[in-house]
């Protein structure tokens, strides 16, 4: 039985579906003006293990995650600049370049991570349409007012605005902006825009749509609300994000489809904790960030990353620092070197499966079905059982061990000949030369163990 932590009752609950076997499943996609760093891949590792936990659990599942492309204001963050305009007009792109741009460096970052890609992904400006007939909704039930500048969702007309977050209405991380958009006519400092119209601040805005209201660009939170109900219903099982979202984007959300539906809109709510760097949340914005391509530069290897983010729980924060990172790095390098020379998969280890699976399903804790994968792989079964039981796990885990187990590196025949050459070096006591060989094998990617059997070479990270 699968049980996970839900936001919205703050409890850890059972999992149940509306409609068995089929699981519903929106995760909030990139704001694609930028670079995607390694916090985000922190999430989307964490939205990617939840699919496979709930492929594992049988479910089928049909996960819609949206690109944001289009510019938006969104929090103190942004400080009232849409940053998709401003960085066009600094690099002198289009703004749907810019879009295009950052969307194909998101998808290559995560690829290179193992995480499976949705199986819809709604791009915000291919639904203009589906996000106006929304707002039209919440015209007919009464929870919009118009003011010069833009649309508004008017939040004294939604009872239980702050469930999600549990906070009280002054909270000022609720989405009071000291934006630069200063809108007079605005009733409340809690109220969001549906939809800006392009005059005044943004009269310029290049990308824009005609509307029943007038000329503008729509709101960032509708984007979620209308695409999630347009292809998942009215009513999804579980919806994920950050925990920056919680008391904004997701409140807005909920806000939003509940009015329009009358209906609940999100059974479950999955946030994941902030990858930090010396303590503070990595972001855009503190320009504290890593790039995928930065860590591979390095020399690291892309899965030694995930298997970084498997090691901490997805509700605790996680500080991340390049020797960690190395350390993962080692415990990867040392599990494919341990898996490559194990028999063909059979039969497999019930009771670590069992474990595994008890693991993952106990909120999704990953760290402890890590150390239930280190036990099966040091305990006494032969290891084609073993195999058999280390590729169903790491059909949550995504280390691609597959493509390494039973696999035996193929030393190459120069490296062979050097082999043999230090081995005769040694045997006739040339300590010198042995060392001198042993270091040259070593640049080629190999190291010597010196067994009773003779000497066996293994590469060094593979
Ligand atoms: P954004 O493009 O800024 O909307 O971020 C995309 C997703 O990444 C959101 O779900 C954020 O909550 C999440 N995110 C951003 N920074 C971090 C971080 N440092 N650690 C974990 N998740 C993050
Ligand atoms: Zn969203």
């Amino acid at each position: 039985m699968l049980r996970i932590y839900n936001t919205l009752t703050r409890k850890i609950e059972e999992f149940k579906l509306i409609n068995p076997p089929i699981a519903t499943l929106y995760t909030c996609g990139p704001t694609v003006y930028d670079y995607t760093h390694i916090g985000h891949l922190r999430t989307y590792v964490g939205n990617d293990i939840l699919r496979r936990v709930l492929e594992t659990n049988d479910f089928e599942v049909k996960h819609v995650m949206n690109i944001t492309d289009v510019g938006h204001l969104t929090s103190d963050e942004d400080a009232g600049e849409d940053k998709m305009e401003e960085g066009a007009r600094q690099s002198g792109r289009t703004v749907w370049e810019v879009a295009k741009f950052f969307e194909d460096h998101f998808w290559k970052s995560v690829e290179t991570v193992n995480i499976e890609r949705p199986s819809i992904v709604a791009k915000a400006t291919d639904h203009i349409e589906e996000q106006i007939k929304l707002i039209k909704k919440l015209e007919k039930n009464g929870f919009i007012y118009i003011t010069d500048q833009a649309i508004y969702f008017d939040i004294s007309k939604f009872p239980n605005y702050t469930k999600l977050s549990g906070q009280s209405l002054d909270d000022k991380s609720i989405g009071v902006r000291t934006d630069v958009v200063i809108d007079k006519q605005k009733r409340s400092p809690v109220d969001f825009a549906l939809w800006f119209f392009t005059v005044g601040h943004f009269a310029d805005h290049v990308m824009k749509w005609s509307s029943p209201w007038g000329g503008g660009f729509p709101g960032w939170h509708i984007e979620c609300s209308a695409m999630a109900m347009e292809y998942l219903g009215d009513t999804i099982d579980i919806h994920t994000g950050g925990i920056d979202h919680i008391s904004v984007h997701h409140t807005n959300e909920i806000a939003q489809s509940e009015a329009a539906s009358g209906k609940q809109f999100v059974r479950f709510w999955v946030h994941h904790e902030f990858l930090l760097v010396n303590g503070e949340k990595m972001s855009k914005s503190k320009k504290n960030f890593y790039r995928i391509d930065e860590v591979t530069a390095k020399g690291f290897d892309p899965l030694a990353l995930r298997y970084l983010f498997l090691t901490a729980h997805y509700r605790d924060k996680l500080n991340f620092t390049w020797e960690s990172l190395q350390a993962a790095q080692n415990a990867l390098s040392n599990l494919r070197q341990i898996v490559r020379d194990w028999e063909e998969p059979k039969i497999g280890c019930a009771q670590f499966e069992q474990d595994f699976m008890a693991s993952i399903n106990n909120d999704l804790n990953l760290p402890q079905a890590v150390a239930v994968m280190w036990d099966l792989i040091k305990s006494d079964y032969p290891t084609s059982a073993k195999a058999k039981t280390l590729l169903i796990m790491d059909k949550v885990l995504g280390l691609n061990l597959e493509e390494i187990l039973g696999k035996p590196v193929e030393i190459p025949s120069r490296v062979k000949k050097l082999i043999e050459q230090r081995e005769t070096a040694r045997k006739s006591g040339d300590f010198k030369k042995s060392d001198k060989l042993r270091k040259e094998i070593k640049k080629m990617g190999f190291l010597i163990e010196d067994a009773p059997s003779g000497p066996k070479a293994r590469a060094v990270v593979n």
